[in-house]
């Protein structure tokens, strides 16, 4: 087996992995970027609409743009070497020293070890698919993920169907909407099982309003039919949460795209002793962004799904200074719990470094205008601040230089 050793690998070339391999250079440290895809930019390469790098470059960009200019910032940059066509198969401890020996397999060089000080997990996400979901009914093909399809028209030049329903109003759903609008297809409707849209306003009218799509709020798709293809799929009004039969109309359609949700991509993680945090999907971890390993990190969308690619790629950057230092063996720091509270899903990290500025990212549970942020050390308000609206598919990210002391925790609110 080829053995090769850097001071840092990362894992995953995408919006978080590239910001992170370009800061680790940045501190005079050398890093393998591996890559199992054949070019680097994750989820960036199949977004071909604009709305990226607003916040990072000051620019709006389309995805493969924004992954341009970071390729070329780290193809310039000597210490990073990345690897493309390279999949990490697991992580273990490094023999007879410090630090750990990750496995990929690459299939013209075969199995490859590279033994390094820190690893960096940004292998993103995976999209929800039927099977988390349970719609009833036949198993024909025609059913795809929204992502796959945009991968399809977008990448592979293919139209994955004619007339289309589409499962979810998040911004994948609202802008596959359009997508399959703009290379002809017929877009009948998208379905909504909450009493309200999952996406930005912005892409309610761009994407469905003005384009006559009709959103059927507060509804599920209860049955797919057809025997070797869709042929139409059952829609039913929710009462009292539950589908109603009476109110049940029929679409005639041979595709039916679902945008359902995202999960933090694992499996690689687990095998390698990384706890995770049940409400993410992705790694416990503490102000450090380190997981429970010692020297192995996490940012991006494996550790929480990220709305914008550029808080991705923001969170990848300090993901990143953390890793320098215990590379360099500065990384003892005291650090505080944050823990969620009144109507908080989830808050990351889950610790913040006392009396210096730490960047955090929360999820509600609730939906609700002139709502407010409170942050608590016991009788202490460390921050009550006003949120013009709050709804749980829109990342919260602020910013906490909290006076505590070790021993103390810190408690999240929206109220
Ligand atoms: C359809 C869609 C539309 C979006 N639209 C917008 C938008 O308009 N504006 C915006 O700002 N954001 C948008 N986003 C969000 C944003 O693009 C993402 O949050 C961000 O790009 C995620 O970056 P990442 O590096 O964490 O993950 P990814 O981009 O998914 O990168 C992970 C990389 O890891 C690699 N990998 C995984 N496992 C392994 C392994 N074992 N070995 C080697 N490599 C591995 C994968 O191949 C991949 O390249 C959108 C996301 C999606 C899915």
């Amino acid at each position: 087996m080829n053995v090769e050793s850097y001071d840092a690998a990362v894992i995953g070339a995408g919006a978080a992995g590239m910001a992170a391999a370009a800061r680790l250079a940045e501190r005079g440290h050398s890093v393998v970027v591996l890559e199992r895809e054949s070019s680097p930019g994750g989820i960036l390469n199949q977004c071909i609409h604009n709305g990226f790098g607003l916040h990072y470059f000051g620019d709006e960009l389309a995805g493969p743009e924004y992954a341009e200019l970071f390729a070329e910032k780290l193809e310039s940059n000597a210490s990073v070497d990345i690897r493309t066509g390279v999949t990490v198969i697991n992580i273990g401890r490094r023999e007879g020293a410090e630090g750990r020996s990750v496995f990929a397999y690459c299939p013209t060089d075969g199995l490859l070890r590279f033994d390094v000080s820190a690893v960096v997990l940004a292998m993103g996400c995976r999209e929800r698919n039927r099977g988390n979901i349970g719609i009833p009914g036949t198993r024909p093909s025609g059913v795809y993920t929204a992502g796959l399809a945009q991968r399809l028209v977008n990448v592979e030049g293919y139209i994955p169907g004619e007339r289309i329903v589409i499962v979810g109003s998040g911004d994948i759903g609202l802008i596959m909407a359009r997508r399959m609008k703009w290379v002809g297809a017929e877009v009948l409707g998208v379905v909504e099982i909450q009493p309200y849209p999952s996406g930005l306003t912005r892409n309610i009218v761009q994407c469905l309003n003005d384009f006559d799509i009709p959103l059927h709020l507060a509804h599920v798709v209860s049955k797919i039919h057809g025997r070797d293809r869709v042929e139409a799929v059952e829609i039913s009004p929710l009462s009292d949460g539950k589908p109603d039969a009476d109110r049940t109309f029929l679409l005639e359609c041979d595709t039916l795209l679902l945008s359902v949700g995202l999960i933090p991509d694992n499996e690689l993680s687990k095998k390698a002793g990384v706890v995770l945090n049940p409400e993410t999907g992705g790694p416990h971890v503490g102000a450090s962004l380190m997981t429970n390993v010692p020297g192995v990190f996490a940012c991006g969308n494996v550790l929480h799904v990220h709305d914008l690619a550029d808080y991705a790629s923001e969170e990848a950057e300090r993901c990143a200074e953390y890793a320098a230092d215990y590379i360099e063996g500065n990384a003892e720091r005291a650090q505080v719990p944050v823990i969620t509270g009144a109507n908080v899903r989830y808050v990351m990290p889950e610790a913040v470094f006392p009396g210096r500025e730490n960047t955090l990212y929360a999820r509600s549970m609730i939906v609700k205008n002139n709502a407010r942020l409170i942050m608590r050390a016991g009788d202490r308000e460390l921050i009550n601040r006003r949120l013009q609206h709050v709804q749980p598919s829109e990342m919260i990210r602020f910013t906490l230089d909290p006076e505590v002391e070790e021993g103390e925790t810190v408690e999240m609110h929206i109220r």
